[in-house]
């Protein structure tokens, strides 16, 4: 037989969640992160699937970074029988910890409350997975470096390299019998806040990149500017801002942001709420690895000071009845759940406050039909009006454009063989193969979801 290297794209093919590419090559089956699915029904019924792959034959995991999408499965896969390791840089790790607890804790919450408050078809409603689920896939976690090639089998390796999205965040090099694949993760902002410029790669033979932007050049940055719009318009009618976001990263640079505007009395001196168990933890990783980011440990604890953290649910409640204008910081980044749907169950139907989002907002997920202005959202089973403003900040994704996009594919010395465009929805990832024809003479090819490819060594 002759010998190729076998692609399975599990998830992030046609879509942006779930990434998951299994590569079965010389023995070997490595897996390139194990997301889950999010937004549309359809997709995330997916996660309650056996996986379509058999787990225990599944020799190691390597996590690109340590968003939900791209490690949430990880203990669906340990309970189905994996039995390797997990590979990721050491922020990454510490990070999917907190983001895999927390996931377990919401998938257990959401059970519960489906089960007392009686809207669930299943009775009872079940977690996908729980906290001993987290704690049987935990031991299974191996710690990397970057820039260093580290060895599977003689004909295997993997290194890890600096792509700037969150912290712990990178692509990954894998080399299998001389053929060298680049898988790009979540490529970062050439110019973040918080993370430094992306690194490239000069050389690859297959590439998997990702196109959640695919579609789109990111406004020139303004968002300190629009920040302090939104909340003085807000606070200037006694309203209360909302601000649904991710725990990594996301959290930061507003915390930062806002730490400025209060410095420079460009916004009122209001309450800041951060209120994701999440987040204060996340935050210990940035202290902790300052080489991965850019901001001095010191200002990091003055950042901390301006704002106040929630600690308890009964802390959550007593702001939430709070009638005083404030900011609050909540997970999660797309109001699929967490903390923050106790804000919005409140503030959504109050035409004082406003709702700001900052994020990738997936199809089918609460905050892609607040932002897309549906008039009502359900929530906890209630069907509610939305009467809050509702604005969006989209210079603070923590994606490349498409624009940096191609810089980074540019960057290769010569012509890769093949170039797969994943982690975007339809629309993104076509336009983007088109950029890609018309700006680099490359043939992209869009894969579909469970797609199988064979790719000659
Ligand atoms: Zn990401």
């Amino acid at each position: 037989m002759a010998k190729s290297i076998t692609v399975h794209f599990l998830g992030a093919a046609g879509t942006v969640t779930g990434s998951k590419f299994l590569i079965e090559a010389l023995g070997k089956q490595i897996m390139v992160d194990c997301g889950l699915f999010q937004g549309l029904k359809e997709l995330r019924l997916l996660n309650w699937e056996y996986p379509p792959i058999e787990p225990a034959n599944i020799d190691a995991v390597i996590l690109t970074h340590a968003h939900l999408d791209h490690c949430g499965y990880l203990p669906k896969l340990v309970k189905a029988g994996f039995r390797g390791r997990i590979h990721g840089t050491l922020p990454t790790l510490e990070v999917a910890e907190i983001i895999l607890r927390d996931s377990a804790r919401i998938h257990e919450e959401d059970a519960e409350r489906a089960n007392r408050r009686g809207y669930t078809k299943h009775s009872p409603a079940k977690p996908l997975y729980d906290e001993k689920d987290v704690e049987q896939t935990l031991p299974h976690f191996k710690a990397e470096p970057l820039d260093t090639w580290l060895t599977i089998d003689e004909n295997i390796r993997f290194r890890y390299r600096y792509n700037g999205h969150i912290i712990g965040a990178t692509f990954v090099e894998l080399e299998i019998g001389g053929k060298r694949l680049v898988f790009s993760g979540d490529i970062g902002r050439t110019h973040d806040l918080l993370m430094r410029a992306p690194s490239k790669p000069d050389e690859a033979d297959i590439v998997f990149i990702e196109s959640t932007y695919g579609n789109r050049e990111h406004p020139a940055d303004h968002t300190k500017q629009e920040l302090a719009e939104v909340i003085n318009r807000t606070i200037a009618r006694a309203g209360t801002v909302i601000i649904p976001s991710f725990a990594v990263e996301r959290t930061q640079s507003l915390m930062y942001l806002l730490w400025q505007l209060s410095e420079e009395g460009k916004i009122p001196n209001v309450p800041v709420y951060m209120d994701s168990p999440m987040g204060k933890n996340v935050l210990d990783v940035f202290i902790k690895y300052p080489e991965w980011h850019k901001l001095k440990p010191d200002l990091c604890e003055a950042v901390c000071a301006r704002i106040h953290r929630v600690k308890t649910v009964q802390e959550t409640k007593a702001i939430v009845e709070d009638y005083h204008p404030k900011i609050v910081i909540a997970g999660s980044g797309m109001a699929t759940g967490g903390r923050v749907l106790a804000y919005l169950e409140k503030h959504l139907e109050d035409e004082l406050s406003t709702v700001l989002m900052v994020g990738f907002q997936a199809a089918g997920t609460r905050g892609r039909s607040l932002v897309e202005g549906e008039k009502q959202i359900k929530l906890h089973g209630k069907l509610l009006n939305v009467k809050a403003e509702i604005a969006n900040i989209q210079s603070m994704s923590g994606h490349a454009d498409s624009k940096e996009l191609l810089d980074w594919l540019g960057a290769l010395k010569r012509k890769p063989e093949k170039v797969y465009i994943i982690h975007g929805e339809p629309d993104a990832a076509a336009q983007f193969k088109t950029k890609l024809k018309d700006e680099l003479h490359l043939d992209g090819y869009i894969p579909r979801l469970f797609e199988i490819v064979e790719i000659p060594l």
